[in-house]
């Protein structure tokens, strides 16, 4: 069976990568019929954030990623809180230190500094604690064993730290990035446990995926640099030839592709990068408040659809695709090895694409909020039919409200563009007509509307192209929007003759 894990750590608000690797995980799963789990990766005591599991689980919930087994929906593997897992993992430090695989080091702060001034002076560009510094240090490799267990008893702090073989190539095949070879000199000796007795991300990641099954692990390249070091601890925890595979996936790029993607990029370019609206208090103890797709109002499946395809492609034509499509076409084979580009137009694009599938009744619920929030008379059947109208041009629910203001007052300014252009004397005469047409006309719609300003324009032998946008100009306001005729027809003629009468007096 397969088993994947989405183990976001609540560390702040999940970014939109983290949303797309929780996407690609339940989309791997549901195309095997396997299963996918949700784990809480909270063993940093420094980086936990208030609130931050919360907002994990209510953004999944938004996009509709649900987990089969979580820490809300239980399952057999659990729990699926780290911090609730903590007895487990001393077990198997314990294991690895038994087997000659992992050693207690008690030095202090200022000795590893110490340490690494020693080799920076030495030129050593990236300081290691590894097969040949750790001889230098204080750790059960080096002290005795009597020492060894004297500080142990007299509580001495001390990490535990993985003994990673002085030379040994690691390699791993990754499902997305083929096979990745890594000398073991270029690992460092990584601590397992800390001080605290709480597990690093390291030793908790490989025991939890093991204990729960994982057969894939698919993930942000960021941690592709941790894979060989999470290679050697299954291989020395004796859990070699059950191994899940890796797909490492590519980093989201910022819009000009220079560099990644970062939780800041939001704020500085003017759109969201966060599934849902968070507050969190920042490291300066402010509250930190990061927009969201949602409150923006993107529509979850509009921006599943967009995510899906930030760095996978069906290889076909074919963009839009429900969840259930997403399922059957997905595969990691079809996941790029470069990084992709976010590119806030198509997720604009996709919104687009999903409202206009809309009923106009789904869309009359926001327009509805928008008119009583703007003390405008709720009249159903209106609200109803101008979402109809509108539902092709907007990219936003919001949008209804905000380009469709017309339909519920008269316009009290015109596009000063369209006046210098289109408002001829020739407009004007044709519009005194029409009102007079209109008012007298019994059963108006868009037909007859269109009729009836037919009929004077031949009188006057002008051609349409000449008035059409001062008569759209005095009904509306504005140069472009819905089918006049359309407009016409929702506001009926006294609406519609007052608004010209207006317009021209
Ligand atoms: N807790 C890690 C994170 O926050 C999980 C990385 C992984 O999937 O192994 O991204």
């Amino acid at each position: 069976e397969v088993r994947v894990r989405f183990a976001p750590s609540p560390t702040g608000a999940l970014h939109i990568g983290g949303v797309r690797t929780a996407l690609y995980n339940y989309l791997f799963a549901k195309k095997h019929n396997g299963k996918m789990i949700l784990r809480i990766e909270d063993t940093d005591q420094n980086r936990f954030v208030p609130g931050a599991e919360e907002y994990i689980k209510e953004s999944l919930e938004w996009m509709g990623i649900i987990a089969d087994e979580s820490p809300y929906a239980g399952g057999e593997y659990g729990p699926y809180r780290q911090s609730e897992r903590k007895g487990i993992y001393a077990e198997y430090a314990q294991k690895l230190i038994d087997e000659g695989n992992a050693y207690y080091a008690f030095d202090t702060a200022e000795e590893l500094e110490a340490m690494r001034e020693r080799l920076k002076a030495a030129r050593v560009d990236t300081p290691q604690y590894n097969a040949i510094t750790r001889m230098q240090m204080k750790n059960s490799l080096t002290l005795s064993g009597e020492e060894v267990n004297q500080k142990l008893e007299a509580g001495e702090p001390y990490v535990i730290r993985l003994k990673v073989p002085r030379k040994e190539d690691v390699r791993l095949n990754d499902m997305v990035r083929g096979w990745v070879m890594v000398h073991s000199s270029a690992i460092d000796d990584k601590v397992l446990m800390k001080s605290d007795g709480m597990p690093t991300y390291h030793l908790a990641n490989v025991v939890d995926d093991h204990l729960m099954k994982i057969t894939h692990v698919i993930r942000g390249e960021e941690w592709l640099p941790s894979a060989p070091l999470h290679v050697l601890l299954y291989k020395f925890l004796g859990w070699e030839n059950t191994m899940p595979q890796f797909a490492h996936l590519p980093l989201l790029l910022k819009p000009d592709g220079n560099g990644k993607l970062s939780k800041r990029d939001g704020d500085k370019l003017g759109f969201p990068v966060f599934p849902i609206q968070g507050s969190f208090p920042g490291k300066d103890g402010k509250t930190e408040t990061f927009h969201g797709f949602r409150e923006d109002g993107y529509l979850p499946d509009a921006l599943l659809n967009f995510l899906a395809f930030l760095g996978w492609n069906p290889g076909t034509e074919q963009e839009i695709f429900s969840l259930q499509e997403l399922i059957e076409a997905f595969t990691v084979e079809r996941i790029g090895k470069s990084g992709t580009k976010f590119d806030i137009e198509k997720a604009k694009w996709y919104n687009q694409q999903y409202i206009k599938e809309k009923s106009a009744v789904e869309l009359s619920i926001y327009l509805t909020k928008d008119l009583e929030t703007n003390g405008i008379p709720i009249d159903e059947q209106k609200a109803k039919r101008v979402c109809e109208a509108m539902r092709e041009r907007i990219v936003f629910p919001s949008d209804l409200w905000k380009d469709g203001k017309f339909f519920f007052s008269m316009p009290d300014n015109y596009d000063e563009t369209v006046v210098r252009k289109k408002w001829t004397e020739g407009a004007v005469s044709v519009l005194d007509a029409y009102k007079e047409a209109i008012l007298k006309a019994d059963k108006l719609t868009a037909d007859t509307a269109k009729e009836i300003l037919n009929n004077i324009l031949e009188e006057k032998g002008v051609k349409i192209g000449q008035v059409m946008q001062a008569v759209r100009l005095a009904i509306t306001g504005k140069g472009g929007g819905p089918d006049l005729m359309e407009i016409i027809e929702i506001l009926g003629n006294e609406e519609v003759a007052n608004r010209i009468k207006k317009a021209i007096d």
